[in-house]
């Protein structure tokens, strides 16, 4: 797609901080870095998001993420790693094609994790419930 950034990264119209490629995959930093060796993953082939990946793509994706999330994590130290896709604006999605955040993390990083809400345990199995006859 002409005007998304990343499928204009992928073509080389715009310059990145190249990590790794090849056929269907691709790994860069983030420009705008939330821990040293923040990077992204991505699928060559454009999709706006996780939902329209296709099955086939799930695996090369996710197996290079897990595997540069160790490199990372090594490489600078760190002492474990965040794997992060935000699916949709309201998740934070900022960037319609499909990807996945990287992010070396250490104990006393700054990075907080969500804060928690309450769920009442009647709720709670609805939910499980519903979620699991979506499904199928
Ligand atoms: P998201 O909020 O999940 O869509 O994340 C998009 C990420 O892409 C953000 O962390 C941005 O810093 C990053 N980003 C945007 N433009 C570029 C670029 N040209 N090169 C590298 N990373 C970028
Ligand atoms: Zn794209």
């Amino acid at each position: 797609m002409s005007d998304c950034i990343f499928c204009q990264i992928i073509a080389g119209e715009i310059p990145s901080f190249k990590i790794y490629e090849d056929e269907t995959v691709l790994a860069f930093l983030d420009i705008q870095p939330v821990s040293r060796g923040h990077l992204l993953v991505l699928p060559k082939t454009h999709s706006e998001n996780l939902a329209g990946l296709a099955e086939a793509e799930i695996a090369p994706l996710f197996s290079l993420a897990r595997r540069l999330g160790q490199v990372a994590q090594n490489i600078t130290g760190a002492e474990g790693f965040n794997l992060i896709v935000n699916k949709g604006s309201a998740a934070g999605q900022m960037v319609f094609h499909t990807h996945v955040h990287v992010i070396p993390r250490s104990a006393g990083d700054g990075l907080r994790h969500w804060p928690k809400i309450e769920v009442s345990t009647e709720e709670m199995k609805t939910i499980a419930q519903d979620i699991a006859s979506g499904l199928f």
